[in-house]
């Protein structure tokens, strides 16, 4: 069966499993293991390298679950974001960035690649036009998420694409709020796929990683910075995190169903004045993301009225926890402008829509009805 013949859920099970041991176990084995023979394996198997057992079966499953030919496992999505643009860009080099995209990867942008000698210009919105307005002699990559965070806005994979191909510059996208459930951007032609595993791949809000997935051309230059830069995950937590994706279609099918019922129950809730989800009709992109995604995942973000204090509504919560992240299988919600976007400017945030009044509501597994009541007597 070739990798893109599976199912989402087999793949999720069973890639990346390590060759059947003496014991023949159902589950792989944990080899936690830090030195190898190098007669065998050559002086080159060492946790840093990505190579332990474990890590290049979890790097096959994640390869497999983007349709990629590569994957690479790092010890947070931070890592695999910072080690990936290191890895693919040179000083001198240039590369045109969404404006709106994960807080901390923002301020990577932001703050340090410069000291790289690393050139970069951010757009002013999400088209490929958009992008093509800031392409210099010099731009090598242009980098993109999609649905972004935490206003759910779609970039046009195949759009973007083109103009890359025309330009002959890579794309790497931040797919994390997609998850390889909802949306293959390798399938339209995105170069490099990188996901913040502590979200859907974990899914119940207890390990931190990121993955890599792209051709093994690039992952051997991603990998060759990686090497130097020490951001592997560590064995233990490898393994956890391969047993956690076993469920992640489940998860993830579930996560998307209920987030659709709670963004259609909300958008008639008469505090609420605006619900962002790329799933309602009412989406200014709902039209794309049904062109290029399978379901629209389990994050909503809404707008409390101005009567209302964000933080008292949060406080009132009982069920819904008050937590950063999303994607696990218990629902939390936070405000954006005091966490996750808090280190932007007050003006940068009102540039992407993130006002005060704005939650961010990571819908989990538990059923609707109780969720609906929480916010009922909240509000
Ligand atoms: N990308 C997105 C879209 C995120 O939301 C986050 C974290 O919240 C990251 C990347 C960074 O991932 P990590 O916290 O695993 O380093």
């Amino acid at each position: 069966m070739t990798q893109k013949s599976k199912d989402i859920n087999t793949k999720c099970v069973h890639q990346g499993e390590l060759p059947v041991d003496q014991y023949k176990s159902a589950v792989s084995p944990l080899y936690f293991s830090t030195a190898f023979d190098y007669q065998d394996q050559g002086i080159d198997q060492y946790p840093r390298y990505f190579n332990t057992p474990n890590q290049i079966g979890l790097n096959q499953k994640i390869a497999a679950l983007d349709n990629c030919e590569a994957g690479l496992v790092f010890a947070s999505g931070m890592a695999a974001i910072t080690t990936t643009l290191l890895g693919l860009l040179n000083a001198g080099d240039h590369m045109v960035v969404q404006n709106s995209i994960y807080g901390g990867t923002y301020n990577f942008v932001a703050n340090h690649v410069n000291d790289f000698g690393i050139e970069y210009d951010y757009t002013n919105g999400l088209t490929a036009t958009d992008f093509a307005d800031k392409l210099k002699p010099n731009t090598k990559l242009l980098y993109i998420e999609s649905p972004s965070n935490p206003m759910l806005e779609i970039v046009n994979f195949k759009a973007v694409v083109e103009l890359a191909r025309k330009h002959n510059v890579l794309v790497v996208i931040d797919s994390t709020m997609g998850s390889p459930v909802n949306q293959l951007p390798a399938e339209h032609g995105v170069d490099v796929i990188i996901h913040s595993a502590t979200k859907y791949m974990s899914g119940h809000s207890d390990i931190l990683a990121g993955t890599v997935a792209c051709s093994a051309k690039l992952r051997d230059k991603i990998a060759k910075r990686a090497k130097m830069l020490g951001g592997n995950l560590s064995d233990l937590t490898v393994w956890l995190l391969d047993r956690s994706i076993k469920t992640m279609g489940l998860r993830v099918t579930a996560q998307n169903n209920n987030a659709l019922a709670m963004a259609s129950w909300l958008e008639q809730q008469p505090k609420i004045s605006r619900v962002h989800y790329p799933g309602l009709k009412s989406h200014p992109d709902h039209e794309l993301a049904h062109a290029q995604m399978c379901g629209f995942g389990g994050v909503v973000s809404f707008e409390l009225d101005q009567g209302i204090s964000a933080i008292s509504f949060l406080n009132k919560l009982k069920l819904i926890k008050r937590a950063t992240s999303f994607a696990g299988v218990e629902s939390t919600a936070l405000i954006p402008a005091l966490t996750s976007h808090a280190l932007l400017t007050p003006e940068q945030r009102a540039t992407l829509g993130i006002s005060d009044q704005l939650i961010r509501f990571s819908v989990g597994i538990e059923t609707t009805e109780d969720l609906q009541n929480d916010i009922a007597q909240a509000l």
